[in-house]
């Protein structure tokens, strides 16, 4: 097997450190295979996203010594391919409209009886209110899209993990529905994460998805897109995450900890995996 790996930022700040550690881990596990390493733009959030962090991202990779193929995608580029994809698979994702605004959510919520307030990787749980509306078939794309996954099958999902918490990763459609709910695949006219990224890492046939553990939940919705979709899994590999001096997972604002500000201060990229112990 060919193992093609990727590294997927959105440009919407500087690379810090836990990105580069990211960048490195993936174009390091392709390279030495001999296998592919591409660098992906999730640039779905318009308002944020940057040309001029765009090329940032591209000279600080340049700069660590890490080479990509070619095609870059840009998520931005491929709206049509998404739209296509949920017109296509409506009914194995159960997608259906979704009016309600996040008060309406919360008020259902706190209604007696309700399911608990409980916060999953896509955001609160969410009651079900529009759920079983009838689904039309010429989707205007105008309303939220959610996916639904059907309880009378039973089904169990699982995923593998190759990082630190190495493993099998199992779980049955009972426990997604309770602890992730019904996940939204299109919102104000754009394609979600969870989407886009399912369809493109399938599309670029990644091998391995290689990313930080705060998304290892978030992998559970791309096994459910994936099964639903009829795609092959790719293997998983979810890094520790790197922190500032207070433990907190280092986040844009994390200026201090871009690796402009390495360079500026004459670091070497030697210099940064010797920081990152990679
Ligand atoms: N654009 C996402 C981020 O920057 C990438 C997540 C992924 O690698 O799937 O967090």
């Amino acid at each position: 097997m060919t193992i093609i790996t990727r590294f997927a930022p959105s440009p919407t700040g500087p690379l810090h450190l836990g990105h580069a550690y990211s960048a490195i881990i993936s174009h390091d596990m392709a390279r030495k295979e001999g296998g592919k390493f591409y660098v992906r733009i999730e640039d779905l959030d318009q308002s944020r996203s940057k040309k001029r962090w765009e090329n940032q991202i591209f000279d600080d990779l340049d700069w660590l010594g890490l080479s990509w193929d070619e095609p870059v995608v840009r998520q931005s580029e491929r709206i049509g391919r998404y739209k296509n994809i949920l017109t296509k698979f409506s009914k194995e994702l159960g997608l259906f409209e979704c009016v309600c605004s996040r008060r309406d959510i919360k008020n259902a919520l706190s209604a007696p009886h309700e399911s608990e307030t409980l916060l999953g990787p896509d955001g609160i749980i969410y009651p079900g209110t529009c759920r079983g509306k009838t689904f039309s078939s010429h989707l205007k794309f105008k309303n939220a899209l959610r996916m639904h996954v059907k309880l009378n099958e039973n089904k169990l999902f699982s995923f593998c993990e190759l990082g630190p918490r190495k493993n099998e990763i199992s779980f049955s459609s009972e426990e997604f529905a309770k602890t992730v709910g019904d996940v939204v695949l299109w919102r104000k006219g754009y394609p979600a994460y969870h989407l886009a990224c399912v369809v493109d890492d399938f599309e670029q046939k990644i091998t391995h998805v290689v990313r930080g553990l705060d998304l290892f939940d978030a992998t559970k919705i791309h096994t459910v897109l994936n099964s639903s979709l009829g795609f092959k899994k790719p293997f998983y590999y979810h890094h520790r995450l790197i922190c500032d001096e207070n433990g907190k997972r280092l986040a844009k604002r994390h200026d201090s900890k871009s690796i402009y500000k390495y360079r500026q201060e004459g670091f070497k990229p030697s210099d940064v995996r010797t920081l990152l112990g990679c």
